[in-house]
């Protein structure tokens, strides 16, 4: 394990997965790390109790995530981001984004804008329920990219990402060692939601195994989706 206090090895470990790291970057995110540990004494902002894997688990795993981003990606939704994952070390480490960060519980987004706030860094939280807030206009196939982490599974993911993404965008769901095509189900959802057959990507990140799913946006959601999150749930695409 290299020294996460120290931004020389903190810069080298990263550039081994081919992540560049400016001193400003590595400052914001070691303030995130440590505003995500105090935090965890009030909420369940998150499970890991140590800086190293903070680093280790949440920040090598979302900044790994800038490679799958192509250049016509502006605008980003992180859908269910908890305490800022992936969204905020994109924040970081791609300021020229914009950032939403969407979640149904509002206690864990005030801790989002109170990170981005003084780090001022271009992330914007959105509070409700993402098969609520697809429906409607202004969010409805908007998005040049939507995101997710540890939310759900393949096919649910996709009813939840793909209706915020506009016609020529992606969504990208990041999922660990325990991928399987067959229970997860995103190629029957992705293709029913209007999106293309997912592109999966193995990888290995800190010794821990790793896949991205990346579906294209090739035509409208059928406006019958996103079903109510029971009947998501009750009866997978
Ligand atoms: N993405 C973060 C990460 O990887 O650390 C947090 C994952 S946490 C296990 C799942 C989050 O998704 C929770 O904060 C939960 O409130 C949110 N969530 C689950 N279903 C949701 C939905 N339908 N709409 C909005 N947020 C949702």
């Amino acid at each position: 394990m290299w020294d996460p206090y120290d931004f020389t090895a903190t810069a080298a470990f990263f550039r081994q997965y081919d992540i560049a790291l400016t001193q400003l970057q590595y400052e914001q995110l070691a303030a995130y790390a440590a505003a995500m540990l105090e935090e965890t004494q009030y909420q369940n902002i998150t499970a890991i109790q140590s800086i190293e894997e903070i680093w280790l688990r949440h920040f090598l795993d979302a900044a790994y995530v800038v490679r799958f981003l192509p250049d016509s990606v502006h605008t980003v939704l992180d859908i269910g981001t908890g305490g800022g994952i992936p969204g905020l070390p994109l924040a970081i480490l791609r300021p020229d984004l914009d950032i939403i960060l969407l979640d149904s519980e509002e206690r864990k987004l005030d801790f989002c804008e109170r990170v981005a706030k003084t780090l001022q860094l271009p992330a914007k939280p959105l509070h409700g329920r993402a098969e609520e807030l697809s429906k409607l206009p202004e969010y409805r196939q908007t998005f040049d990219c939507a995101i997710s982490r540890a939310v759900a599974n393949g096919s649910m993911l996709s009813e939840l990402g793909l209706p915020f993404v506009r016609i020529g965008g992606i969504f990208c769901a990041l999922k660990g060692e325990h991928y399987d095509p067959t229970v997860e189900r995103f190629a029957e959802a992705a293709v029913a939601l209007g999106g293309s057959m997912p592109e999966v990507t193995p990888y290995t990140l800190g010794g821990n195994a790793k896949h991205m799913i990346l579906v294209h946006k090739v035509q409208d959601t059928p406006a019958q989706y996103p079903r109510r999150f029971a009947k998501m749930k009750r009866q997978p695409l």
